[in-house]
């Protein structure tokens, strides 16, 4: 089956005892044993839950690994993942992650004795040049967020085979329907579920998927032993909103594409942050490991006092954080998904006072372009 077929399927006829076209909620903490020895393969909900497997089941087959695993979060997923590692261990990430990833590095894990390199990962001898002999892994958001810099998975995957690395790649933005980081030589994808995999805009979610049997089984050991599982409810809602993944984006980037166009010639706004635009710096290779190229859109003001006017104008959109729903979000930045990232490293990339970034619903385009037209007078 081809993806869009995958995910329109995800957990059909997986409940054979019924038939259930809508795979169950099976909103059991525990599950009866047979006899002494004998199990349904099933025994206490944190260890393993049948609605849960069917997510964690059909994300492994969508990104093309061998095993996936689903938390209460994006960020549960990577303190999983990160509870691979010892202290001592360091870590090279690029430098406008998510905010909430570099508060997890900063202040969890840095007091644990982890230490981390933030770089310019779409520049591979940047890369190269921050390895220490503790380096352990490296850790990219391709496109990054908010400022779209694209990073060559390939390229970066030979360093980490040189200098025997794991390379984590957060493909929350992309999602599998548009990019397969496996398929480019990713040995572990986090995803925070919350975004394009749930697209509603009502469930926050983690999902990590290993590329081997090995990488699997330790991950769902600390998944187990840490204990930050998704419930079975907030897996059905993920199966359920993964159906409609294909055509959800398919739409959203055909809006975002369209108004990406639009802003470019607009007077109050200076740069458009979009790989769908012909002058995106990073958009040939994009194109070579990515199938589109996302609705996610950055811009920045000419004018920062136009900001807070901007925000409180929007009406159709929300004035929200978060990304990746059928709702279009608008976002600033620099005070709410980065604004725990220190100020020195947030004016390298790009993430200043003048950026706002708006995550494209899947609402009719000529409203969409209505609304900012009329905010952003
Ligand atoms: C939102 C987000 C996260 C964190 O996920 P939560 O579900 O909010 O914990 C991680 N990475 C990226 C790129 C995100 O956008």
């Amino acid at each position: 089956m081809r993806i869009d077929s995958l995910l329109a399927q995800g957990g059909n006829g997986k409940d054979a005892g019924t038939g259930a076209v809508s795979f169950p909620i099976y909103q059991s903490a525990t599950f009866r044993h047979p006899a002494l020895g004998e199990s349904t393969g099933f025994d206490y909900s944190r260890s393993g839950n049948p609605t849960r497997q069917v997510l964690e089941e059909l994300i492994a087959k969508l990104e093309g690994g061998r095993r996936g695993l689903a938390f209460a979060s994006g960020l549960a997923a990577i303190t999983a993942v990160m509870s691979l590692f010892r202290s001592g261990d360091h870590f090279i990430l690029c430098e406008d992650l998510y905010g909430g990833t570099y508060r997890l590095l900063d202040q969890v894990f840095r007091p644990w004795g982890f230490t981390a390199n933030y770089v310019d990962t779409s520049d591979p001898e940047q890369v190269s040049k921050a390895i220490t002999a503790r380096t352990k892994a490296i850790l990219v958001e391709t496109p990054t967020n908010p400022t779209m810099k694209v990073t060559d998975l390939r390229q970066i995957r030979r360093i980490c085979d040189e200098h025997e690395l794991l390379l984590i790649v957060d493909n929350t933005f992309m999602s599998p329907y548009l990019q397969r980081p496996i398929e480019f030589g990713a040995d572990i994808v986090v995803h925070s579920g919350t975004k394009y995999l749930g697209g509603h805009n009502d469930v926050v979610a983690g999902l990590a998927v290993a590329a081997t049997e090995e990488l699997g089984e330790k991950l769902a050991f600390y998944q187990n032993a840490t204990g930050a599982i998704l419930g079975p409810f907030d897996s059905w809602l993920l199966v359920r909103g993964m159906k409609t993944l294909g055509i959800r984006l398919d739409r959203a980037q055909e809006n975002a594409s369209a108004i990406a166009r639009w802003m470019s010639s607009h007077p109050a706004v200076e740069q458009v942050y979009y790989i769908g635009l012909d002058n995106h710096p990073g958009r040939e290779v994009h194109f070579q490991q990515a199938g589109g190229p996302g609705a996610m859109i950055s811009f920045t003001l000419r004018d920062a006092g136009k900001v807070p006017e901007t925000l409180s104008r929007i009406k159709m959109i929300s004035f929200a954080e978060s990304l990746g729903g059928v709702e279009s979000l608008l976002t600033f930045p620099a005070r709410q998904t980065h604004g725990d990232i220190p100020e020195d490293i947030r004016r390298r990339c790009g993430v200043n006072d003048r950026l706002l970034r708006l995550s494209v619903g899947i609402e009719n385009v000529h409203d969409l372009i209505n609304d900012l037209e009329q905010a952003l007078a």
